[in-house]
């Protein structure tokens, strides 16, 4: 069962000083979370959770989520700028991104964040863009090709275009310190959405063991790992929460053996979590505005993929409440559907659903992560609101809805 932390009576009432559609967010669903996220790993003196900007840039979460000791982790010049205005800096952002233009190593190390190169090519790169030297600490983003335990879970990281090769790391570590590095990080992920806690051990497993190598071969001492992120939530209600207190207990264990009892003595660990740590949080809000039958049964909204496309991108399954008739029985099946020229523009496909009326309104459950950020505009379709429910109970709108004027303002040249 998908609970709600609120009802029909709260959104309706809700409706009538913010029309639908709208995301709305749960501050203690959210800190709640991210409490439960930095519990499991709070075994390890320095742990870190950057969390991943790019799974809900808006600046009131990244503030709550600031205040439970979480870093931003960027991958863009935005999103680096968003972090500084927020007031995460230093070394509580993370750079991780692959193919950087110039200007956003240029921000990252202004900001003093931990860079984490994707490849080796980019120590050159970096050295440029910084008028010749590096920085103290370098993180260098491993990916692991064919280890097997790896592989079986999620693909074949070798057709990935992420991170460096085993033997290019060995390389990448030994030219940094070359040229100044003083302090070394290093950084895997390999997974999305996962729900199985072994992987995470595992990936664990592989990245101390990696690090006691290179600590033998090139004397060189890594001194914090980044897990990256893909740790999953249950978008189904039959799924199974990740066991995140156990997958942080296993890696704890591991950690005792490999890196306590070893040359390695300790190390620090960071995670880059977007999903996990606002998934459940978000709620995509929506009202029905019509039905119709033709070879199937359609139920049509007022948002579209534009506002949530992980249904419509990806197949993925999304939750949907009925408010007010969280009792009724399903006895409908029907597609829910936007209005975009699209036919994958669904949010559910042959869902079992109450008998629905124009006028519902509809809870899309778990869209607080890559929900609103990987919104666009195709269609002409305008970006809807962004309200947070606060712990105390009240609403605040953490950003408007687009107008027409937003729609409008990369083409004045033409209207002036
Ligand atoms: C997308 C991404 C993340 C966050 O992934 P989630 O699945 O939201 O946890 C973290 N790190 C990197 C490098 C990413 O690309």
């Amino acid at each position: 069962m998908k609970t709600l932390p609120f009802d029909r009576d709260f959104i309706e009432k809700l409706t009538e000083r913010y029309p639908t559609p709208f995301y709305l967010y749960d501050e203690r669903t959210l800190r709640r979370t991210a409490r439960y996220f930095n519990e499991a790993f709070a075994w390890n003196t320095g742990f870190k959770e950057y969390f991943a900007v790019k799974a809900n840039p808006n600046p009131a979460i990244l503030q709550i989520l600031q205040s439970e000791n979480c870093g931003g982790d960027c991958s863009s010049l935005p999103e680096l700028v968003l972090c500084e205005r927020v007031g995460i800096t230093g070394t509580n952002v993370m750079f991780t991104s692959n193919n950087t233009p110039a200007v956003e190593f240029v921000k990252a190390s202004e900001l003093g964040a931990i860079i984490n190169l994707d490849d080796i090519t980019h120590i050159d790169f970096l050295e440029q863009c910084r008028g010749g030297s590096l920085p103290d600490v370098l993180s260098f983003r491993w990916n692991p090709g064919e280890l097997r335990n790896v592989e079986s879970v999620i693909g074949n990281p070798v057709e990935a275009k992420y991170g460096l090769t085993a033997e290019q790391m060995f390389e990448a570590y030994k030219i940094a310190r070359r040229r100044g590095v003083k302090r070394f990080g290093m950084h895997t992920m390999v997974a999305s959405n996962l729900l199985d806690s072994d992987f995470f051990v595992q990936t664990a497993r592989s990245m101390f063991e990696f690090a006691l190598d290179i600590l033998r071969e090139t004397g060189v001492r890594i001194e914090f790992v980044n897990l990256g992120g893909g740790f999953g939530v249950p978008y189904h209600p039959d799924q199974k929460p990740l066991d995140l207190k156990k997958v942080g207990a296993e890696i704890h264990n591991e950690y005792e053996k490999r890196v306590f009892a070893s040359e390695l003595g300790e190390m620090r660990i960071c995670t880059e979590s977007g999903r996990f740590i606002t998934a459940e949080s978000g709620t995509l809000i929506t009202r029905v505005i019509h039905e119709k039958h033709i070879y199937k049964n359609y139920i049509g909204v007022d948002s579209c993929m534009a506002n949530l496309m992980r249904p419509g991108m990806y197949g993925a399954y999304h939750h949907i409440t009925v408010l007010g008739k969280e009792a009724v029985p399903p006895t409908e099946t029907a597609d829910v559907v936007g209005s975009l020229c699209e036919n994958c523009d669904k949010f559910a496909v042959d869902r079992k659903l109450p008998k629905i009326e124009i006028g519902d309104l509809l809870a899309i459950h778990d869209a607080g992560a890559h929900g609103y950020s990987m919104g666009f505009q195709y269609n002409g379709k305008l970006r809807c609101a962004e309200l947070l429910l606060q712990e105390d109970g009240s609403i605040r709108q953490i950003r408007r809805a687009e107008t027409l004027n937003d729609y409008f303002a990369t083409l004045d040249e033409h209207f002036t």
